[in-house]
């Protein structure tokens, strides 16, 4: 398979369809911008089945998206498509850039979600921009930023409720958007796991994401195979 780009936790193959790419995870795990590195056997096993157990549940919501089918415990089929350089992050509990950001205790609720929104550039470090700054850049078309905030609100509703309903805490997430090769329709993309959400167990507010290495509290793979399991029961 021809390779068409490597990222820092997968690998995007092409396929003998122009519109559709064959994704690998990978066991690499990374924060602070690529600062603290570490390769952990099962976690590109666990990000792909979550992943694309969370993408199943949008779907069947009615959340237009990438995501074709699983492959294997570590590769999917997806839609190809280009990547918006937004990453689109949700908030419903205080917590990682935004409590240190604006001074405040994490875990405090908010009052309604909030949207923010980071260019996507590593270099600049994904800097924190607003709807004025992505329209200077030509980021996003107005119609397009409308749309990705509806999608994330929608988004927000459908996994706060699949959470809460096994009992975790859906903190916040990124997402990422983008359109698709084929005809352009904006669509979901990327992954949606718990390297790109945080989740806390609602009664003892253990964590069941990437701060387990970001901030090592425990074994990650341990983490994210407890969540696997939880989310196994999930319709
Ligand atoms: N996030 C992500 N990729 C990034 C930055 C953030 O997936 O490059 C996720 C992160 O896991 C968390 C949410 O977005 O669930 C909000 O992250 P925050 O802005 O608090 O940044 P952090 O302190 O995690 O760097």
């Amino acid at each position: 398979m021809q390779l068409l780009y490597e990222g820092k936790a997968k690998k995007i193959f092409l396929t003998d369809d122009p519109d559709i790419l064959h994704v690998q995870y990978k066991d690499h795990a990374t924060a602070f911008n690529g600062e603290k590195f570490a390769v952990l056997p099962g976690k590109g096993r666990l990000n792909n089945l979550i992943s694309s157990k969370i993408f199943e549940v949008l779907s069947e919501k009615n959340v237009t998206n990438h995501f074709v089918k699983s492959l294997s415990e570590t590769e999917q089929l997806v839609k190809a498509v280009d990547i918006i350089p937004i990453e689109v992050v949700v908030r419903n509990v205080t917590a990682g850039s935004l409590a240190k950001r604006l001074g405040l205790e994490e875990g405090e609720t908010l009052k309604s979600p909030i949207i923010e929104f980071y260019y996507k550039n590593d270099e600049l470090g994904d800097p924190l921009i607003n709807d004025d700054h992505i329209a200077m850049m030509e980021l996003a078309t107005s119609r397009q930023l409308n749309a990705i905030r509806l999608a994330a609100q929608e988004v927000n509703t459908i996994l706060t409720r699949v959470f809460d309903d096994i009992g975790i805490m859906l903190v916040d997430f990124k997402l990422e958007f983008g359109t698709l090769k084929s005809n352009g329709e904006l669509v979901l993309a990327d992954e949606v796991s718990p390297d790109t959400c945080r989740l806390w167990d609602k009664e003892t507010r253990e964590k069941f994401d990437k701060d387990v290495f970001r901030r090592d509290l425990g074994d990650l793979p341990e983490v994210y195979e407890k969540l696997l399991r939880r989310l196994e029961g999930v319709k």
